[in-house]
């Protein structure tokens, strides 16, 4: 897939943009000033890939809890503040690795002044976060909510930045209508060359929210857009890891984990599948390593699918058989199945390791 390229802007000791790997982000839904909360949470984003965590700074106690966050935050930690110039202040001298912030809130030109001065001394991007939500009263009211008011209000803010002799900018025009996010992020590639993040904002819970951001967010990154991605979903930060990875997958942009290739099951089924593959999904979120799972029904797509997989299973009468790259291992009874394909998932997961072949991660 040819990705467009863009600027490359460094966060902590990742880079997004440049054709660097298309980075996962999250952001904690802890209140901030829980210190010991927010970075639990962090540690648990961590674990399931998350690249990038993003934390809101609403005040002052949130600013001053951002300190001991940056310091024990195995990831990169960005600062979302709107309007207080004095909180960005604040959370750059802590050390925080980004900023979120539309300079165009923020009021008077020496306040935007002193924030881009102080990132510029520290060498930390600013993402730029348009949201079609909140665009300014004045764009809405000659444009509407539309894709071409998302650019313009991005514009606006990047030209404040850019007056102001800054260019470590990352934009994001999130809407919650999907084909208008689309044509807002289609927009802004086509016009600067900045990095971009992808999100549909507010997109729901797991089930639209998924469905919502696999195709606005697919869709923009199948056609080469994108450096880095947060899914926003109404429930836990860490499914919203794992969504994203999934569409990095599905897209072969990134690897990590497992790939579980399971069929949907019809009238040929003779044994008892569904519980197996919910168990095997259960435990295959621990596992890091980029391998395939395939869990098959019968034997008319079964071999073939099984061999191609890592890791294979293809079912008959209340029984299956086991196949590890290609071979077949050996006949399993019902009872025995998870059992013996995990065992055989824990070993294809050891070659890997021991290969060297990891999930990508882009390291300045
Ligand atoms: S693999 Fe067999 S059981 Fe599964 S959907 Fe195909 S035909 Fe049906």
């Amino acid at each position: 897939m040819n990705r467009k390229q863009t600027k490359a802007v460094r966060v902590r000791d990742v880079w997004i943009g440049g054709g660097a790997p298309v980075l996962v982000q999250g952001m904690t839904k802890t209140d901030t000033r829980d210190v010991k909360g927010t970075l639990e949470e962090i540690a648990r984003y961590a674990e399931v890939g998350c690249e990038i965590v993003r934390v809101a700074v609403p005040d002052r106690e949130a600013a001053d809890a951002v300190k001991e966050i940056v310091r024990h935050s195995p990831l990169p930690v960005v600062a979302d503040i709107h309007f207080d110039y004095r909180l960005a202040l604040t959370v750059i001298e802590y050390g925080v690795d980004k900023l979120r912030l539309n300079p165009g809130n923020i009021g008077d030109r020496d306040r935007v002044e002193a924030v881009v001065k102080a990132a510029k001394v520290r060498q930390i991007p600013i993402r730029i976060g348009v949201n079609s939500g909140s665009l300014e009263k004045s764009l809405l009211q000659g444009m509407g909510r539309t894709a071409e008011t998302l650019v313009a209000s991005a514009a606006r803010h990047i030209k404040i930045l850019n007056d102001l002799d800054y260019d470590q900018i990352v934009v994001s025009l999130k809407a919650s209508d999907v084909p208008t996010m689309v044509a807002a992020y289609r927009l802004m590639a086509e016009s600067y060359d900045y990095p971009l993040h992808l999100g549909v904002t507010e997109a729901g819970t797991l089930l639209q929210g998924t469905v919502k951001s696999a195709v606005g967010i697919g869709t923009l990154l199948s056609e080469g857009i994108g450096d880095t991605i947060r899914i926003s979903l109404t429930g836990p930060g860490e499914e919203e890891i794992r969504v994203a990875w999934e569409i990095l997958k599905a897209l072969k942009l990134r690897d990590r984990g497992a790939n579980l290739v399971a069929c949907p099951t019809c009238g040929r089924l003779q044994f008892d599948m569904w519980p197996v593959v919910e168990e095997l999904e259960r435990r295959l979120t621990k596992v890091v390593e980029p391998i395939t799972v395939a869990v098959m029904g019968c034997a008319v797509n079964g071999p073939g699918e099984a061999r191609e997989a890592d890791v294979g299973l293809a079912g008959g009468k209340d029984m299956g058989l086991i196949y590890r790259h290609g071979k077949i291992l050996r006949r399993v009874e019902q009872a025995d199945m998870v059992e013996e394909i995990w065992k055989e998932i824990l070993a294809a997961a050891e070659e890997v390791r021991l290969s060297g072949k990891g999930a990508q991660r882009s390291h300045a």
